[in-house]
């Protein structure tokens, strides 16, 4: 089959959920048995989302090969089980500059460089360098930003030349929204006309529909849309509101999404989709009755896609452990000494966040002292674990100045350090320890137990690591080193034996946690946090 690309667009306004309309598509075609792969258009000039602030733009996802990429990235590999890579994530950044490289080497052999075709022909180039592999069936990228965006011309004027020379072996989904007026009492399709007008001036005409709603829209009214939009009335489908974005496949599956995709494309639709193991999973994510409460110390808490892959698979974990899920957030900035028992006393687990610089990290010593001497069920990821090293080097090894150098260059113990390898660099952009790498347990340890097996591969971004020179000393005082990298031995997982449930990860195992397959830290720590919540029930009755 040759393959097939599928461009996802947006309109009327921003955060419709194009990513996750994607993912469902991909995942039903996956459990079709085709080979899918989705990637992400990214307007902005950054070269990649590496440098932007949580506050700009949410969490950053790594993928595999150590890029640093949209959080949408996460989803699709939430949905798929397909693993990312640097060819799933290009901005207006890189296309400009890898332009440029171009005309500086001249290769354009003293044309005028210019955005037709230059720019649009690199990022044809780039929309096929996945297809180009022969590894996938369906290529579906999605265009951020919405249509109307000036950023975003290149792009769809890339699409509408791409459809042109693809013919039926492409496809455009156009996903809108569809506004409820209260005080009128009516749903109002006039954005979406005019959004999809918009693109037809651009010369594309979309070939599904997704209208985004907060109530369900009436039949007649989706005639209506298809017939001002040019759109085959059975190719108009709704998202409306759901409790959870896991259900969206199923509920595009009722409205024949993949068929219809599949259809238009030339592919006759044999049987349906196994959704088995999916569904088992929303199964137990519906039955789930009690409660498990996990505490998340981080200082972006009032951001929900700060977060956003922690979250999801604390939410995957809690769900296979049939429980759930209740996150709790705490400002790490407004955890005191007094405060922290109240905070705190809750949690059946608590997880200390990732993050870069001094603003909130007082209040993570301070919650992991009382976590550590509480015996609650703790994870430390990246810089989280690194707080866990300083805590322990602080109360338990006596070092009250132990720091971090990114906090304290000056620390008189350095217990967690600037890796040998980045200190010649000055360039913020991609040049953290970024992607996957080897990782040996210790056979006793928890990690390893987790896991199920002793070499695991994890996904970094990082600068600092736990100093080795202090390692022996930490051992001696209970703090064991159990993962290190095999060719570099930079620690990798420590954890404090004896303990209930004590680790910190420099890796981030969130990223690898899909609803088919969850993280297996993840889902021994929540283990974890249920036996202890039950065991502090009991105390308390
Ligand atoms: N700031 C720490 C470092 O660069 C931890 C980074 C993180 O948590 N992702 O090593």
């Amino acid at each position: 089959m040759e393959t097939k690309y599928i461009f996802v667009t947006g309109g009327v306004v921003s955060s419709l959920g194009k990513g996750i309309i994607s993912a469902s598509l991909a995942c039903l075609l996956k459990s079709r048995g085709y080979r899918v792969t989705i990637q992400k258009f990214d307007p902005y000039i950054n070269i990649d989302p590496g440098t932007l602030n949580p506050y700009e733009h949410g969490e950053c996802y790594v993928t595999v090969d150590g890029h640093e990429a949209d959080l949408d990235l996460g989803h699709y590999e939430r949905f798929t089980n397909v693993p990312t890579t640097r060819a799933n994530n290009i901005t207006t950044g890189r296309i400009y500059q890898s332009v440029i490289d171009k005309e500086r080497r001249g290769d354009y052999l003293g044309k005028t460089v210019q955005i037709i075709p230059h720019i649009t022909d690199e990022i044809k180039r780039n929309v096929k360098l996945l297809g180009n592999t022969g590894d996938f069936d369906f290529i579906i990228t999605e265009i951020g930003g919405t249509v109307g965006d000036i950023e975003s011309l290149p792009f769809l004027e890339s699409v509408r030349q791409l459809r042109w020379e693809l013919g039926m072996d492409s496809l455009c989904i156009h996903l809108t929204y569809v506004p409820y007026l209260k005080a009128a009492k009516e749903l109002k399709t006039k954005p979406t006309q005019h959004s999809v007008k918009q693109l037809q001036q651009l010369g594309i005409q979309p070939d599904v529909l997704v209208l985004r709603t907060e109530c369900d829209i009436p039949v007649a009214m989706r005639r209506k849309i298809a017939q001002f939009c040019n759109v085959a009335p059975d190719a108009v489908v709704q998202s409306i509101d759901l409790p959870s974005i896991y259900e969206v496949p199923v509920m595009m599956h009722a409205q024949h999404l993949d068929e219809t995709v599949l259809r238009k494309m030339g592919v006759a639709p044999h049987g349906e989709p196994h959704m088995e193991p999916w569904m088992n999973f929303l199964d137990k994510m519906k039955r789930a009755e009690k409660v498990v409460t996990i505490g998340l110390v981080g200082k972006y808490v009032e951001l929900q896609d700060a977060y956003k892959s922690i979250n999801e698979s604390l939410f995957q974990a809690a769900t296979y452990n049939d429980r759930k899920l209740q996150l709790k957030y705490i400002h790490s900035e407004k955890l005191t000494d007094q405060n922290v028992d109240e905070m705190l006393k809750d949690m059946d687990g608590v997880i200390i966040a990732p993050g870069f610089g001094q603003r909130g990290i007082e209040g993570k010593f301070i919650a992991l002292k009382w976590c550590r001497e509480h015996d609650i069920p703790t994870f430390g990821i990246c810089l989280g674990m690194q707080c866990m090293v300083i805590e322990f080097a602080r109360n338990v090894l006596g070092y009250a100045d132990a720091n971090s150098t990114e906090m304290n260059p000056t620390t008189p113990h350095n217990v967690i350090d600037l890796m040998e390898e980045q200190k010649s660099i000055s360039n913020m952009g991609g040049t953290m320890r970024l992607g996957a790498y080897d990782c040996r347990l210790a056979e006793d340890s928890t990690a390893a137990k987790a896991y199920g097996t002793t070499e695991v591969k994890e996904r970094h971004r990082h600068r600092f690591e736990f100093n080795n020179d202090y390692r022996a000393e930490f051992e001696r005082a209970g703090m064991r080193c159990v993962g290190e990298n095999p060719a570099t031995h930079l620690v990798e997982v420590v954890e404090i034996p004896g303990m209930r449930w004590w680790v910190g990860t420099q890796y981030h195992p969130e990223y690898t946690g899909t609803v088919l397959a969850p993280n297996p830290l993840f889902v021994s720590f929540v283990k974890a946090a249920i036996d202890y919540g039950r065991k502090r029930e009991m105390n308390q009755l």
